[in-house]
């Protein structure tokens, strides 16, 4: 029988796959799911590429390229010279493995699979343990108004290196998306026990998610104590733009300014040492630990933390029933 999921964990790319795998390897084998984002996901050379599945896909397949975080350890780039020689563009790195997942999808999609069911196939093909569900499985797009104007994600992210300045975000779709049945089934199930948002990135990562329709709603209806780890670390991010979108939103990149873009759906936040100071402002419960995870020592670390949080919270929710 497959394990029922205890641990539902919010999750971007890079960032989220480190915390992701923490939990994957605290928690019994099976008891986890990873709600992903796909508002990264694109149409390129034909091709629908969904950036972060695909990581969380090879980080807990065992396959990922561990000093990039992202892409296969065991790659060759045959296909990228050969498109490069032609002049075609060469902007987004494809290697050749990785190419077959974006073809096998597309033609999946092109069928009329679902993105879920045919994910899910994906990664029982990668031996992953944790069950991978896409925040929808309609497309939905993050789209950033920009001085260079309205940028799709990619174009921002990768082509132009998050160089110009943020105005605004958007998800181009969202309203049409909902949450899955796989992901409500998760969240009415009685096993659940904790929602961890990974310390991906808010604006790009965890919003597309919760603008679907719905999904806040029914994350919370879950009743699950649902906990936050923080992407800073003293004030800046370990990796990305998320400090310098919200210096250009004009918001301080500060353990308050997550605590409070949160409101409303988190119950605590684990937050860095380094922030230990903020933690009493904060009007929720806060758990303080070494959040940088370098290490796969490090990634349990921080799972255990969050974990920890949770089970404080439901303790705490249970006393005062009682
Ligand atoms: P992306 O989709 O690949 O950009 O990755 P995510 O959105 O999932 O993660 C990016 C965020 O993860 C950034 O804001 C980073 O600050 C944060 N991050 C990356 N590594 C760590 C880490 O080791 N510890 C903490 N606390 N945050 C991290």
């Amino acid at each position: 029988m497959t394990p029922a999921i205890t641990v539902l964990a919010l999750s971007g790319g890079v960032g989220g796959a480190k915390l992701a795998l923490g939990l994957e390897r605290v928690l019994p084998a099976g008891e986890l799911a990873v709600l992903v984002n796909t508002g990264d996901d694109f149409t390129h050379l034909g091709l629908r590429i969904c950036p972060d599945l695909d990581t969380l896909l090879y980080t807990l397949g065992g396959v990922v390229h561990t000093g990039q975080g992202w892409g296969r350890a065991d790659e060759s780039f045959g296909f990228m010279e050969e498109l490069r020689r032609q002049g075609g563009p060469d902007w987004f790195l494809l290697g050749d493995r990785d190419l077959v997942l974006h073809v096998e999808r597309t033609r999946r999609l092109a069928a009329g699979e679902r993105l879920t069911v045919l994910m899910a196939e994906f990664a029982q093909r990668f031996g992953v343990r944790s069950r991978l569900l896409p925040m929808s499985d309609t497309p939905v797009a993050t789209l950033l108004d920009t001085e260079a104007g309205e940028l799709e994600f990619q174009h921002y992210f990768v082509r132009l290196r998050c160089t110009p300045q943020v105005r605004a975000l958007r998800f181009a779709g969202a309203a049409q998306a909902r949450p899955t049945d796989e992901l409500l089934n998760v969240l009415h199930s009685k096993a659940l026990q904790a929602v961890i948002l990974c310390p991906s990135n808010p604006y790009l990562s965890i919003d597309p998610i919760l603008a679907v329709p719905g999904m806040r709603a029914a994350l919370r209806a879950s009743g699950v104590p649902i906990i936050a780890v923080s992407p800073l670390i003293g004030g800046r991010a370990v990796k990305g733009p998320t400090a310098k979108i919200m210096q250009e939103l004009g918001i301080e990149a500060s353990p308050a300014s997550i605590a409070s873009h949160y409101a409303g759906l988190i119950d605590g936040l684990v937050l860095d040492h380094a922030d230990a100071a903020h933690a009493e402002a904060l009007a929720m419960p806060v758990l303080c630990t070494d959040t940088l995870m370098s290490t796969l020592a490090d990634r349990e670390r921080v799972a255990a933390a969050a974990l920890e949080l949770a089970t404080a919270l439901s303790r705490s929710r249970a006393r005062s029933r009682a």
